[in-house]
């Protein structure tokens, strides 16, 4: 789980740093036949702890996807970048993303960064020789 404890923070007086984390994404995020994530995704951000305890993260996401070139069929990598910026408020039906009980749980919004940088195909390279070119 990817819970940042804002009254932990408060108590610690931090209110401002960088975190690092790691998610182990489901499949299902993926809409590409075929391929799956090749590790857990990596998460990097900074955060401000706001007075009215609103949180806000920036940073980015990386993920290796592998499977098959969406193409040729031929084995698959590639990495994929994303930004991740999200706004946390502790109040109910939130502008971008709430949270109660003083704990902020990343999961939706890393989910919607996946989703929102994910490709619609994989490709085994420049050099890939598409099906249709065949025979
Ligand atoms: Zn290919």
């Amino acid at each position: 789980m990817m819970i940042i404890d804002i009254r932990k923070l408060n108590a610690l007086k931090k209110y401002s740093g960088n975190m690092q984390m790691e998610y182990v994404a489901d499949t299902s995020l993926i809409g590409i036949p075929f391929v799956e994530f090749v590790a857990p995704v990596k998460v990097e951000f900074s955060y401000e702890l706001y007075e009215d305890d609103s949180l806000e993260i920036f940073g980015k996401i990386t993920f290796g996807l592998k499977g098959k070139c969406s193409r040729c069929l031929k084995d698959a990598e590639m990495v994929v970048e994303g930004d991740l910026e999200a706004y946390f408020q502790p109040i109910k039906d939130a502008e971008d993303y709430s949270y109660t009980g003083g704990k902020v749980d990343l999961t939706k919004a890393v989910e919607d960064a996946i989703m929102a940088c994910m490709p619609y195909t994989v490709s085994c390279g420049e050099d890939c020789q598409s099906l249709s070119y065949e025979g």
